[in-house]
């Protein structure tokens, strides 16, 4: 056990890109649990494009994070010292009210206890069977109805929510394209994860790509990015089709208001169906989920991938993975040994 607590506190919000002086990583002293207590030693820190939009105060699904707090993240940690009876020492939970810290005082109302025996690595607990992976289930399955035959388009494909989408809708049986930011990540997707096409968005012409993958339309796009991608899809979406909203990765680091789509026209004309989701909105369905995704990774139907990198102190560097596409799969720090 270490004998201080560090802490990355946010000091001001970023303009444009995370700069190294918008957070500052303090010392302080670890808490003692009281009565009705426990202390959590921090394992692994999810880190999250969110997280940009955390520290800046635009309007959000969630407050954004106070300048001076503690910077928010999921953790998964393990309970070093007790003072509850239903929070047993030794054993891994997983926690909204942690964030970028070493250790932490939780309640039972702060945690999630975790089985003492779990069939998967707790890695997988924070990727595709864990949050980005239900993000992945309900904001593919659920919002865009996927059908057999229909021709599918995500963003960030090779990311942790984009590479769970391509691989549902190949189990849906619909043809799949992926558009990422290396011929590395093409490779990927194409050769581990069955994709029908990958394009590397960053060389080439992304609608040309687009054209040529797809020469029956585009009937369902899944848009993690926003920005350029989305403008060349709705240029080919076919009638009905369904555009699920779950990021804009591309404008998270805008100076500027963000422009709207130049085919933002085609939505009317091809009476296509946008829909925005945040995860949280299925938070009663997420036993079923867990349980659906548990099993496919358990029979080979779904592979994942993590982007484990070493050290609390090295947070920022981790998070800048994110915005540079250093990340395949879901990206996590590991803060302290399991
Ligand atoms: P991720 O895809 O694992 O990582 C982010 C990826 O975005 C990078 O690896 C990079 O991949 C790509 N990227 C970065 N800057 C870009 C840009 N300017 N244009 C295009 N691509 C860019 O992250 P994730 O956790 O799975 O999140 C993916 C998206 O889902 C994000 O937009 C995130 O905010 C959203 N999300 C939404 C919910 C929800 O509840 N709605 C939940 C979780 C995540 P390349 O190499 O391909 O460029």
């Amino acid at each position: 056990m270490r004998n201080s607590n560090r802490q990355w506190i946010l000091k001001k919000r970023p303009i444009g890109d995370i700069s190294k002086d918008d957070l500052e990583l303090v010392g302080t002293n670890v808490p003692e649990p009281k009565t009705g207590e426990a202390l959590l030693q921090n394992v692994y820190l999810s880190l999250d494009p969110t997280n940009r939009i955390w520290m800046s105060d635009i309007d959000q699904y969630m407050p954004p994070v106070e300048i001076g707090e503690v910077m928010r993240g999921g953790v998964v940690g393990k309970i070093i010292k007790s003072n509850h009876p239903s929070l047993d020492e030794g054993s891994f939970v997983s926690s909204f009210s942690c964030g970028w810290q070493d250790y932490c005082l939780v309640k039972p109302e702060d945690v999630s206890v975790l089985p003492d025996s779990l069939p998967l690595p707790l890695t997988a607990y924070m990727s595709a069977a864990g949050l980005t992976g239900f993000t992945a289930y309900f904001g593919f399955l659920s919002i865009t109805n996927p059908k057999e035959g229909e021709t599918v388009v995500v963003s960030t494909a090779a990311g942790a929510v984009g590479s769970i989408v391509g691989q549902l809708a190949k189990m849906k049986g619909c043809k799949v394209i992926g558009l990422t930011g290396s011929e590395k990540k093409c490779k990927w997707l194409l050769e581990e994860l069955n994709f029908d096409s990958a394009i590397n968005y960053k060389t080439k012409d992304v609608l040309g790509e687009l054209n040529a993958a797809c020469p029956e339309g585009i009937d369902i796009y899944f848009d993690n990015t926003g920005g350029l991608i989305l403008d060349a899809v709705l240029k080919i979406i076919n009638l009905n089709a369904r555009i699920s909203v779950c990021g804009l990765i591309s404008t998270y680091n805008s100076k500027e208001p963000v422009p709207g789509p130049y085919n933002y026209g085609n939505i009317l004309m091809k009476r296509a169906r946008v829909e925005g989701f945040i995860v949280s909105d299925f938070a009663e369905e997420f036993p079923k989920a867990l349980e659906d995704l548990s099993n496919w990774i358990l029979e080979g139907k779904i592979k994942y991938s993590v982007d484990v990198q070493k050290g609390l102190e090295n947070a920022l560097e981790a998070l800048d993975r994110l915005f540079t596409g250093k990340n395949t799969g879901k990206l996590i720090l590991e803060v302290s040994k399991e």
